[in-house]
């Protein structure tokens, strides 16, 4: 027959995205536990709290397969909560970028009121694996997309075309991929042009910081997204806010101000 083979090295159409990937989600917040041949890979460690979560995680996928890496999105307590109980526990490496690394260590100020960063007080982590764009760790790419914070990343899965957002990306409540809101980001402008750099992505699933993943037509979703990025859509009851009606504790809250 004349079907030429393929020859592509675009990730496999037909394999699972979830294959390997393990969703951890706590409250509003998602972290993703990543199996790869040589171990483990953690994007996110979700609250303070939740560190026990993820450990049982680990504990039932095996001690065959050890936490190769901490990859952290961003500086956020609902996904650097658990990291340094975390790191404390398996000894793994933790990724950040440079611009997010003083506040997720505690050195230096986040982004945030006083007041706020002292009711999201969390134990500071070493970031022993400081990364930049274009940086790999393990099998993932970083991408760095400024906005939502100065150091805010994307980690890339080329081979299987997965992508973890963080909060760069989050689910809005119409299942729709959209920016988070901007009273949330340090520079919401500089959040929507960083969209620009997923342009280029294959990839068949997208893992955000908030809201469940996105498993089917990921890539037209998300060339969807690029492209109404000026005109972005704001959820209007964002699922930070409790089954009370009252907002979780997060940075962003109103009366948020850049710090
Ligand atoms: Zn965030
Ligand atoms: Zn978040």
């Amino acid at each position: 027959m004349g079907t030429p083979p393929p020859t592509s090295t675009k990730p496999t159409p037909n394999a699972d995205p979830m294959e390997g990937v393990m969703h951890l989600a706590d409250r509003i917040a998602n972290a993703f536990l990543v199996r790869e041949p040589d171990g483990l890979y953690l994007v996110d460690t979700l609250f303070r709290e939740s560190a026990g979560r993820i450990q049982a995680a680990l504990a039932q996928v095996g001690p065959e397969k050890p936490l190769r890496a901490i990859l952290l999105t961003h500086q956020h307590m609902d996904h650097v909560g658990g990291a340094a109980r975390l790191h404390w526990l398996t000894g793994a490496p933790v990724s950040a970028h440079p611009f997010d690394t003083p506040a997720i260590e505690r050195t230096g100020p986040g982004v945030g009121p006083a007041l706020l960063t002292w009711l999201l007080r969390r134990p500071a982590v070493t970031v022993s694996n400081v990364v930049r764009e274009g940086a790999t760790v393990g099998p993932f790419e970083v991408i760095h997309v400024p906005g939502h914070t100065p150091g805010s990343v994307a980690y890339y899965h080329k081979a299987k075309g997965l992508l973890f957002t963080g909060d760069a990306l989050m689910r809005g409540n119409h299942g729709t991929l959209s920016l988070p809101r901007r009273s949330y980001s340090y520079d919401p402008e500089a959040a929507a042009a960083s969209l620009a750099k997923f342009a280029r992505l294959n990839v068949r699933g997208i893992f955000p910081g908030h809201g469940a993943p996105i498993l089917e037509d990921a890539s037209t979703q998300l060339q969807a997204a690029i492209e109404r990025q000026g005109k972005i859509e704001v959820p209007v009851d964002h699922t930070l806010f409790g089954p009370e009606g009252r907002p979780e504790m997060h940075p962003g809250m109103p009366g948020w101000k850049e710090g």
